[in-house]
This record gives structure tokens, sequence and C-alpha cells, in this order.
């Protein structure tokens, strides 16, 4: 399959490997923005295959991780009501709240709805003119665009009966909130390729500038991983610190012009809280106040929920990169993707999901298990 198979290819694989090997003199700490890649990293094993004193950090790129506890809550109260249809996609049914999740308030009675596209949301409403039908909008700035042309078009259609829970969420300040943590290690990054598909790369020199890091953008496959790691320790070996374009097959330096229009036009900057992490300033996106009515927590009355996370879940510290998923002790044990505590073990992209799928259970010290020919 075109962009896939030549981008798994063992032998290139081994290339880049020796190519790392060659290039590294000294330990470094490089982390993957994306829960996207982290999955690839570990099913392939790729953090394995590297030379001694090359860490790859897991960083909180992924959306349904960060989603704060207090919109997952405002879900289920909003879910609950009488009247409504809660659209969502499948795995934010399974992220735990304070006390439940979207599955029980659909075994609770309430309509509760999985949707693959946000446009499905809005032909339920155009269906269903007598209830009110909420979407749940979260992500980062890829799953932005169609929330936004969603909205968009319900104002263009006159559709009233139709309203998003929108808590997105923007890469950038979280990279900025990563590099002036006190606890931070990380000396290097792969950008989330996909974002910048969307929005550019504009935004990263002034980050791989100020903070003195370099900045790759990479793809998904085992070789986009790879090439990202060995731009990456060549620019750290050299003393670098620019940002260069891994995954010029899909990001353009301006990224996609229309999708940006369109983000500008329905949603505003704003701070957002991330779960775990806390509030990051201008981090976020919220609908802006032209498209306020289509605001379900302007809506719909849900102030006043108290939150309270879950003592075990570490998934905090495993966004920020502090600790490996196999270090918290509920790993694999009270929580598994089955009876998840935490959003990291339910996401598809969380690294503690990745971690027990890819059955990365031993300590972090464990020997490598697997060969360069497992790369695809
Ligand atoms: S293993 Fe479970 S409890 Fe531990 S950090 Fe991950 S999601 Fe939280």
């Amino acid at each position: 399959m075109k962009y896939l198979e030549e981008f798994q290819n063992p032998e290139l694989a081994r290339g880049l490997l020796e190519d790392i090997r060659a290039t590294v003199t000294r330990p470094w700490a490089v982390m993957e923005v994306c829960g996207g890649q982290t999955h690839t990293i570990i099913r392939h094993g790729i953090d394995q295959l590297l030379p001694d004193g090359i860490e790859l950090i897991h960083g909180p790129g992924c959306p349904v991780c960060v989603t704060p506890l207090e919109v997952i809550d405002k879900a289920m109260e909003i879910a609950g009501r009488p009247g409504v249809i809660f659209c969502s996609f499948g795995d934010m049914l399974r992220v735990p709240g304070t006390d439940r999740d979207l599955f029980r308030v659909r075994g609770e009675g309430g309509d509760v709805r999985v949707v693959y596209s946000p446009l499905d949301a809005l032909r339920i409403a155009r269906e269903n003119p007598q209830r009110e039908v909420v979407f749940f909008g979260i992500g980062f700035e890829t799953t932005a665009p169609p929330n936004a042309m969603t909205v968009h078009q319900a104002r263009k259609q006159g559709i009233t009966n139709f309203s998003m829970l929108v808590s997105h969420v923007l890469v950038p300040p979280a990279i900025e909130a990563i590099m002036t943590s006190p606890d931070c290690r990380v000396q290097g990054f792969l950008a989330a390729g996909h974002v910048c598909s969307v929005m550019g790369t504009e935004e990263y020199p002034q980050l791989a500038e100020r903070h003195r890091v370099p900045i790759v953008v990479t793809g998904f496959e085992p070789l986009d991983i790879l090439e990202g790691i060995r731009r990456t320790v060549r620019q750290l070996e050299r003393g670098e610190h620019t940002v260069e374009n891994a995954y010029q097959r899909a990001v353009r330096p301006e990224g996609n012009p229309a999708a940006r229009a369109m983000l500008a036009d329905v949603f505003e900057v704003t701070d957002r809280a991330w779960r775990g992490i806390g509030v990051i300033p201008r981090s976020g996106w919220r609908l802006s106040e032209r498209y306020r009515e289509y605001d379900a927590e302007h809506r719909f009355d849900v102030t006043g929920i108290t939150t309270r996370e879950s003592g075990l879940c570490r998934s905090g510290e495993v966004l920020q990169g502090l600790i490996k998923p196999n270090q918290c002790e509920a790993f694999g044990t009270t929580c598994t993707p089955r009876n998840p505590l935490g959003a990291t073990m339910v996401s598809s992209e969380g690294a503690c999901a990745a971690y027990y799928l890819y059955r990365r259970l031993a300590a972090p010290s464990a020997p490598s298990a697997l060969e360069v020919s497992s790369v695809g």
C-alpha cells in the first residue's frame, strides 16, 4: 500500500539505525509529542532498538487523555438529561469521569450515540428537530477543522437544536509548558506531522530558538520515526536547534490555508486545563463569540461540578514523561483496558494502552526483546 509499506521497510530501518548508532556519542532524551507516534514506537520496539542512552519520552499528545475531568463530567451531566441526544467518538465513552463514564450514562437511560464524524451528529439533529443534539468536540489541531466546519454548517443550514461541547487543545503551548517545567528532561522533539499538516510549521522556529531545542516534524510509520530520531540526534550532537520537516509528503510550511481560515472563523484561543497536567495558558480553542449559541456549555447550565481523580492513577506523570506507564503500581493489575483507572489506558493513542497492548509489562530496564526485523 503506497505510503505505508515503503515506510515499514526493514532494510531501510536497519540503515537508519546504523546511522543513529554512528552519530550518537552521549545520552539524549527525545520526546515524541503524539500518542500515535508512541504507539508506533512501542508496537515496533523502536525504543528498544536504539543505542543505549537514547531515551524516548512519551509526550502528552493523546487527545482523549488530556481532556479535563471537569469536561468529561460535564459531558455526562448533559448526556443524562431528558431530550438530549449526546454524540461522541467511541473512545470517549469509556474515559473515566469522577464516578462513572458515558457507557454508564447510556446504561442508565441516557441517549448516548457513537458517531464517526461530527457531520453525523448534525444529520441526527436535522432528523430530530424536537431533541437537543450535542457533539463532544475534543482533540488537537487535527480534529478541530471538521468540528469547526460542522458548527459553520449548522449555522448556515439554520439548525438550532445542535450544539458542541468543545475541549480542543494546541500543541505549541504544550511544548512551551514542557520546556519551562522544572522537571523537564526533554532535549529534542519529534513534532506531530498531522498537526503540522493543518497548522504548518510557522510557530515552531520561535520555540526551537527560545529553548534551544531541535524540533523535527515526523510522520507515524516506523521509518518516519527513525528518520525523525536520526535528524534530532544529529542536531543534538552538533549543538544545533532548528526546525526540520521530515514529513514533507504531508506537511507544507503554511499548513492547510482553508482549514486554518475555518478554524480562525469558528474558534478563539483560550486557557485550557489539561488532564493530569493543569492549566496551560492559551493552549486551547473554544467557540468564538460569533458561534456562542452553539456552545453546549453556554446552552446547558453545567456549572458547579465537583471533580475527583482516582488516587491511584499516575497518568499526569505519564503524560508529562516523568514516568513510563509500567512504573505505575496499578498498571496491568487494578488498571487494564477493560477496567481503566485513567484515560491513558483507554485511548487508542494512550501510552498506558500502548504498553499494555504490546505487552510491555516489565520494568523499563527490561532487555530488548525485538530484532530489527520486527520493524514493519
Ligand atoms: S496504568 Fe492506569 S492507573 Fe496507572 S497511570 Fe496508566 S491509566 Fe493511570
